[in-house]
């Protein structure tokens, strides 16, 4: 009997769920309990227990309950990690501008390839970001882009958890009005949907691709909805000094006087955020999603996290597309969000590894006011990530939190549940064909991708 016929028996017996034993438990970060051993006990996708190793007595009671035993033999679960920035299905898109600057990279490269994309190329881009992101121990994107009832209908299959916004750029009027009302659409239809696990936020691009007057309709609408906001702010020099010299102000205050910053808000990278931008953030409560490696391979600095941080500003953590990453491996994104602070504040100090984890989970969480997942608590989701045993690149695993961020990577996930449904088992899908995927979207990407590839190595010479 395979994971999921045996995840489709025990739902019919009454869906009852699991007990996780002997296992080393990061129940939240920063500073939450590390049992070790502990045990972890899930009902009807909610946890009900996590701790220290329950005795004989109580593991029996649980297991007479209809809990099935999950042995962990010292193996670490945690909370699933939470990816608070990507664009999915720009996995069409990995490999294909590289080694160029962010609005030369955009306009020149990027946009004109993804003016050729249909629904289906995002469905299935989508599909394979998300089984790149389960394999690492992802639960939970944060994703914008187009097409995105695509997008959505890919997340619904792949069993993951998503915050979704239709990606929108204002034009001229007519056009802005069209994705206002597509953007709405979406909202009606796939807030809430997937067994609670999609909801829809409203996702502008940018300032630079949506003007003033466009960005406070979206605000107003998004108000309008109870929507939250999902936009990229302050991520490159040059897309920095063309705002203030067109605007007289930074990006963070133009936003700010377009109201903006009443929403819920992520503002993705915030790499060129001067320390005024910084207090009106942590006024305003705007979570920010750290993209430490599309911002250094983008050559557009690193963010001043620290800085965030200190002014009681949440920063959770962020992949960025596959096109700009080139991969969305959170494991490797906690380590250089810790090794490249520490090298900006000539620190070693900033950044500890608790710190980086609570990124990745809890901050993450918080940032998308979804307080019901990224940490092992009792009542919450039960969205769960159990790593491998330490392989040589770990051993010997002092201290987890080291373990978890200076030393793993995504291939030590080996099973991955989101509400307490098993979707990767030892490191195999239990209901996505990893190959049947790849060999669809590689069909998809044949149909739309550019007649040439036009940018090639050698690069032109600078002046
Ligand atoms: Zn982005």
């Amino acid at each position: 009997m395979d994971a999921a016929q045996k995840t489709e028996n025990r739902s019919k017996a009454g869906g009852t769920g699991y007990l996780f034993t002997d296992g080393i438990v990061v129940t939240s970060a920063p500073d939450g309990p590390v049992w070790a051993p502990g045990d972890v006990a899930v009902r009807n996708g909610r946890i009900i227990y996590a701790g220290a190793a329950l005795t004989p007595a109580r593991r029996e009671k649980y297991f007479r309950e209809g809990l099935q035993h999950w042995p962990l033999g010292g193996r670490v679960i945690m909370p699933g990690l939470i990816n608070t920035h990507t664009h999915a299905a720009m996995s069409l898109l990995r490999g294909y501008a590289e080694d160029r600057p962010l609005l030369e990279w955009l306009e020149r490269l990027v946009f004109p390839f993804e003016s050729r994309l249909s629904g289906e190329a995002v469905y299935w881009g989508t599909l394979v970001s998300c089984m790149e992101m389960i394999r690492g121990g992802i639960t939970t994107l944060n994703d914008m882009y187009f097409f995105m009832e695509d997008a959505a209908k890919a997340v619904a299959d792949s069993g993951m958890r998503a915050v979704l916004g239709w990606g929108l750029s204002g034009i001229d009027a007519q056009s802005a009005e069209r994705a206002l009302a597509q953007a709405e659409e979406f909202y009606q239809k796939w807030n809430g949907a997937a067994g609670g696990r999609i909801r829809v936020c409203m996702a502008p691009h940018a300032t630079y691709t949506c003007p003033p007057a466009f960005l406070a309709q979206v605000v107003e609408r998004a108000a309008a909805l109870g929507a939250g906001l999902h936009i990229h702010v302050a991520e490159s020099p040059e897309e920095c000094r063309r705002h203030q010299e067109q605007f007289g102000e930074t990006e963070v205050a133009t936003l700010e006087r377009l109201g903006a910053w009443e929403l819920p808000a992520v503002a993705a990278h915030c790499v060129q955020v001067t320390s005024g931008d910084i207090r009106i953030l942590a006024r305003h409560g705007v979570a920010v999603s750290h993209n430490p490696t599309s911002n250094l391979k983008l050559g557009n600095g690193i963010a001043p996290v620290q800085e965030m941080l200190d002014a009681g500003i949440t920063v959770a953590l962020g992949t960025d597309g596959p096109a700009s990453n080139n991969n969305q491996d959170l494991f490797q994104e906690m380590r250089l969000a810790a090794i490249a602070q520490k090298g900006r504040t000539h620190d070693p100090t900033v950044l500890p590894a608790p710190q980086v984890v609570a990124m990745a989970t809890q901050w993450g969480a918080k940032a998308l006011r979804w307080p019901e997942i990224g940490a092992l608590k009792v009542g919450n989701w039960a969205d769960l990530v159990i790593l491998r045993k330490p392989m040589s690149h770990r051993w010997p695993a002092w201290d987890v939190w080291s373990d978890l961020v200076y030393a793993c990577h995504g291939g030590d996930v080996q099973d991955v549940l989101v509400a307490g449904q098993v979707i990767l088992k030892n490191g195999q899908f239990t209901a996505l064909d990893e190959g049947w995927v790849l060999a669809a979207a590689q069909m998809v990407l044949e149909a739309v991708k550019p007649p040439q590839r036009n940018v090639a190595w050698p690069l032109p010479k600078r002046e």
